[in-house]
């Protein structure tokens, strides 16, 4: 059934997580509005949700104040500071829009790429996601553990993620309803959205620099960001242990071979060296095997605790007619 006229939702909305951006919200609001009227007005609504991660300096009050003389403009006001991952899961329960773009606050996420998201969306794709060709005014720390930390997940965790992308991404309606319905604590969101699947592709370009202020990840941020990351998508960690002991029950029976032979066809040993030998080998090994298998059960219950949906359909037939009790008259 087509909606009511009254009830239009936008085209294309943004979602903005801020946390301490005072500095950038004036030029922020000027790029978003020259950005939204020239791509838009062509045809076509949008709507911004900023969504105010807890800040403590002026933003809350810039925000409402922009609110206030721009009707398609929203806020959401977080009791404190939840978070960025938290942040974007608040905006895209509000987002309204067919196409819905999550992008940072600073600017590093220019809102002209929109524009090129907007239009690999009208070919069809439903996640289009930015990769960073090249990043400007980050420090050489940054950058390299980046690296390091994406093509980590991907080759060994096993991680489907895009590398060298962040959460700048445009999802289509489909995609967010769907991110919806993913109620898990620890979000890892961008490990989410490659997660659900769909028609998925990418748009380059060139991060700039944070337009003003600081970084609002210091290292024990990034830190625990990247252990959420690992922890949400991959229990390989906790099978280690398993290998482990594997690796030293055949390290067992080596230094058990050795220590017999030591035993029988030398007369170096002392009293009770190869039976403690024997003892502390075995008794690691078996320990390990266990705490393993320990490792497999609880990464199981990790798995239904998530209780992410089985499948996720994009899309299906429907005989609407055929229904039993339909066909009569
Ligand atoms: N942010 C947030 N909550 C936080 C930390 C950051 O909402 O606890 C927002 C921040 O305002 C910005 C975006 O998340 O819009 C990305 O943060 P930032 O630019 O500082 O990260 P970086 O680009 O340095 O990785
Ligand atoms: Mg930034």
């Amino acid at each position: 059934m087509p909606l009511p006229q009254t009830v239009q939702r936008p085209t294309l909305s943004l979602v903005l997580p801020i946390y301490n951006e005072e500095q950038v919200i004036p030029e922020l609001d000027k790029r978003l509005k020259s950005f939204l009227s020239g791509v838009l007005d062509v045809g076509g609504s949008w709507e911004v949700i900023f969504v105010n991660d807890g800040s403590v300096d002026a933003s809350p009050r810039l925000l409402d104040q922009l609110a206030a003389n721009e009707a398609r403009y929203r806020v959401v006001h977080f009791a404190r500071n939840f978070g960025h991952q938290a942040a974007i899961t608040a905006g895209l329960d509000r987002a309204e829009g067919d196409a819905v773009v999550i992008m940072d606050a600073d600017l590093q996420d220019p809102p002209e790429v929109v524009s090129d998201m907007l239009e690999k969306w009208r070919e069809g794709y439903d996640v289009v996601y930015g990769v960073r060709s090249k990043r400007h005014g980050e420090g050489i720390f940054k950058r390299f553990s980046a690296a390091i930390f994406y093509r980590v997940m991907v080759a060994a965790l096993g991680v489907k993620l895009p590398v060298d992308a962040g959460d700048f991404r445009l999802m289509s309606r489909p995609v967010v309803l769907t991110l919806r319905s993913l109620r898990e604590r620890h979000r890892f969101m961008r490990g989410l959205v490659a997660w659900v699947g769909f028609r998925q592709t990418s748009v380059r370009y060139e991060r700039p620099q944070r337009f003003a202020g600081e970084t609002k990840y210091p290292l024990h941020k990034m830190v625990r960001f990247a252990f959420d990351g690992i922890t949400s998508f991959s229990t390989a960690p906790l099978k280690l242990a398993t290998w482990v002991g594997a690796f030293s029950g055949l390290g067992a029976v080596a230094i058990g071979g050795w220590a017999l032979y030591v035993r029988l066809f030398t007369d170096k040993t002392v009293q009770g060296w190869t039976t403690l030998m024997l003892l502390l080998a075995l008794s690691t090994s078996a320990q390990m095997l266990m705490i393993g298998f320990l490792g497999d059960y609880v990464g199981r219950i990790y798995e239904e605790i998530k209780n992410r949906p089985l499948y996720i359909v994009a899309k299906e037939t429907v005989i609407e007619d055929e229904r039993p009790g339909q066909l009569l008259p």
